[in-house]
């Protein structure tokens, strides 16, 4: 949020100069000064920014709340301010305890009458705390196991609050679980803030309640709402259809309707948007202009790729070689993200991608984040690029021996290396590359945003290709790689028969072991992935382990069991690989290292162990290990989910293979915040909007972001001054995060 001072507001000597009226008048910069001296700037900025100063500023806050705010990370005026409410509560009319229905959510007041303590067998309490309203109406409110709830009730009885809570009606009793509730002051009937309106409810701590939080939040607002400046330009404004900045914090922290919440809400959502589309898009826009490596002859690689190819490239495939390929031919660096389900074929592309790189004069790296992966790539690479095409095609991992490390370091470094894949190994300080020109990241989303950007810089402005296998819902895209061009392989190779799901209980294990034989005798192979252990790797190697036995010695005494997890030792992975592979071994035991990559066709089922500790995206890479072939391929999930979103994700599997829409459903499950990938894009977090439910301003916003740039790039002119203040800070403060990865 960007503020002019105005007048009557202390500001400490900050340089800036000003206006007769006492307006502080920043110096007009460019975007493409140095970052430093943004920061300078928006410091500067920032000591004349009212909404900056410390929240002691507002009336009635002294140093002890100010202490307490900071457990909640609120040190000024500005973070107050968009401490934004997580609900809100209509208590402009209560319901009536009488009229409640069994199921309802619902806010409900009254007095305290009653508290009690009732003990239960195994020694737990419950208590209960009776409530009357206006119409005599009474509820119970129940806590378990919480002792001092009695103390605390004890002391309100005869006093009113609110509680609001899901609702257990019987014949006559009215009961509210664990509400949330809230003691009403003396007086605060009076008190328009806490009732008769519509109330925010804040994220809260502990030292600070609603009450107290709703009361400094509205001086807050009261003082300093109407200094904030808008940053959007008034015909922008107008063109939205939104509202003035300072009416939009009102509202939202203290609607007086339904409506005037929305508008406010829409507001504010649309400038966080804003500023991160502006973010984003000028990130876009400084790389088409960054002059990358222009490929002479990108057509005539890709014929020949083609045409040495086992197979022939779906015509999703060759639609996304054929962007890339204009990419590469462009002058400016490409930066492209491939999106595809697991067993799109992603890796053919990427092939025909570092085809049109060598062919050219320069070398190609893939980077990808297991080993596994990395043997696997270079298996299939070799057997068409090398062995068809004569590229010498290297690899480079951490376990390697020694020698061979330094052997391959060599080659690259000379460019005898056409093609090197590996592992993180890859962007360590020893290797360097002699005329790197396409640098592709394999399951980009393992890896964090330094670790890319290391592996570009191996080169003079490569072109960059990232892959991923966990789609991601088109609108995420907007927000997460608006810098990114995407492309999208959206049709599997012919010949795929569908993976049929089956969701069973632990207790069908024998039934579903039975299954797994009869494929095992018809020459098939299976996978079982043993139950998630989050606390330390060496645990899940354990139970890994255990499972491994358990299998070999008492269920599949007459197959071979082989077993696959994070603590084995290279050579050992590679030799259970290599013989679950050649059909060796019949049964892969493993851990999610199995997650990614592994290409075994004649793999025919997954079962897969208290499935419902996993979460959906990853359930369905590990699903996409079978299906490779051209039998067909069965996923058994093995669960007793404890919840019902644990039971919704069971059937989401079993309904859809596409991955599109069960990472829609990843996402609606789960919320944006912890969705794969998110957190790993250095975007900080958003406060106020949620990119599903607001997906329609997310495109206002792209667009006028997209628009405001074209028109003045550097977000120089003066109606623009408060927009680029706020991207600068924005970036700022991905910077950091980005640092801390
Ligand atoms: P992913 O997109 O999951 O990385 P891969 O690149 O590993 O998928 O490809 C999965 C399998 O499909 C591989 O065995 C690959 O050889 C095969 N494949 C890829 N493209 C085609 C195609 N057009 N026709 C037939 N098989 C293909
Ligand atoms: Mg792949």
């Amino acid at each position: 949020m960007a503020v002019a001072g105005q007048g009557t507001v202390k500001t400490r000597g900050d340089g800036a100069s000003r206006d007769a009226d006492g307006t502080a008048v920043p110096p007009v910069t460019s975007l493409d000064q140095t970052p430093n001296s943004h920061i300078a700037d928006a410091i500067r900025r920032g000591a004349a920014n009212p909404l900056g100063a410390p929240v002691t500023s507002i009336k009635g806050v002294g140093e002890k709340i100010a202490d307490i705010l900071q457990k909640l990370d609120l040190y000024t005026v500005e973070d107050l301010l968009t401490h934004y409410p997580r609900r809100y509560e209509d208590r402009s009319r209560f319901v009536q305890i009488a009229d409640l229905k069994d199921g309802d959510t619902a806010t409900i007041a009254g007095k305290v009458t009653a508290v009690e303590n009732r003990p239960t067998k195994n020694r737990l309490v419950i208590t209960k705390v009776s409530l009357e309203d206006d119409a005599k109406g009474v509820a119970t409110l129940t806590w378990f196991n919480q002792w001092r709830m009695k103390q605390v009730f004890e002391k309100l009885v005869g006093k009113r609050l609110v509680a609001y809570g899901t609702v257990k009606r019987g014949y006559t009793a009215v009961e509210l679980t664990q509400p949330e509730w809230e003691a009403l002051d003396e007086g605060d009937e009076s008190d328009s803030l806490s009732i008769g309106r519509i109330v925010p409810i804040y994220p809260a701590t502990e030292g600070i309640g609603q009450n107290r939080l709703r009361k400094l939040v509205f001086a807050a607002v009261q003082q300093f709402a109407d200094l904030a400046t808008d940053p959007l330009p008034e015909a922008q404004r107008g063109d939205r259809a939104l509202p003035r900045l300072p009416d939009a914090l009102r509202g939202v922290h203290f609607p007086e309707s339904l409506g005037q919440l929305e508008n406010a809400r829409r507001r504010l959502v649309y400038d966080e948007l804003l500023t991160m589309q502006l973010l984003l898009a000028g990130r876009k826009m400084a790389q088409q202009q960054t002059s990358g490596i222009a490929f002479a002859d990108a057509l005539s690689p890709v014929a020949e790729f083609e045409q040495k190819l086992p197979f022939s490239l779906t015509r999703a495939q060759q639609r996304v070689l054929r962007e890339i390929a204009d990419d590469m031919a462009s002058s400016h660096a490409m930066n492209r993200l491939v999106q595809g389900d697991v067993g799109s074929g992603k890796t053919a592309v990427a092939m025909g991608a570092m085809l049109i790189a060598v062919r050219n004069g320069y070398q190609a790296a893939m980077m990808a984040p297991t080993e596994i992966l990395a043997e696997q790539h270079l298996r299939g690479i070799r057997a068409v690029l090398e062995a068809e095409l004569g590229v010498r095609v290297d690899l480079l991992t951490g376990s390697r021996p020694a020698r061979e490390k330094e052997a391959v370091r060599q080659r690259v470094a000379s460019g005898e290396t056409g093609i090197v894949v590996g592992t993180h190994a890859l962007i360590q300080e020893g290797v360097s590359f002699a005329r790197l020109g396409l640098a592709v990241i394999d399951e980009q989303h393992r890896f964090g945003v330094l670790q890319r950007a290391a592996l570009t810089g191996k080169g003079a402005s490569p072109d960059v290709l990232v892959m991923t296998a966990t789609p991601i819902p088109r609108t995420l895209t907007l927000t997460v790689y608006g810098d990114l061009d995407v492309s999208v392989i959206d049709e599997l190779p012919p010949g795929r028969k569908p993976i049929k799901t089956h969701w069973k209980r632990a207790s069908d294990k024998t039934s579903v072991y039975e299954g797994v034989r009869k494929l095992l005798a018809e020459g098939r192979q299976a996978f079982v992935v043993c139950p998630l252990i989050e606390e330390s790797e060496k645990m899940q190697a354990r139970a890994a382990t255990e499972l491994a036995s358990h299998l070999a010695l008492h269920v599949f005494p007459e197959y071979k069991v082989g077993l696959l997890h994070g603590q084995i030792a290279s050579e050992e992975k590679d030799s259970v690989m290599g013989q679950f592979r050649s059909g060796a071994v019949h049964l892969l035991v493993a851990t999610t290292v199995i997650e990614v990559g592994v290409d075994v066709p004649n793999a025919v089922v997954m079962v897969i162990e208290d499935a419902d500790r996993f979460g959906l995206a990853q359930l369905h890479q590990l699903r996409g290990r079978v299906g490779r072939g051209a039998h067909a391929s069965f996923c058994i999930l093995l669960a007793d989910p404890k919840n019902p979103e644990g039971e919704e994700r069971m059937r989401v599997l079993c309904e859809t293979n596409d991955g599109f829409r069960i990472a829609e459903e990843d996402l609606r499950l789960r919320g944006p915040g912890e969705f794969y990938g998110v957190r790993q894009s250095g975007l900080p977090s958003l406060k106020i909007a949620d990119v599903l439910r607001d997906m329609d301003i997310l495109r206002e916003a792209r667009a006028d972001a997209f628009a405001l740039l074209a028109a003045d790039p550097k977000l120089a002119k003066p109606e623009h001054r408060a927009l680029r203040d706020g991207v600068i800070a924005k970036r700022r403060t991905v910077e950091l995060v980005t640092a801390a990865q």
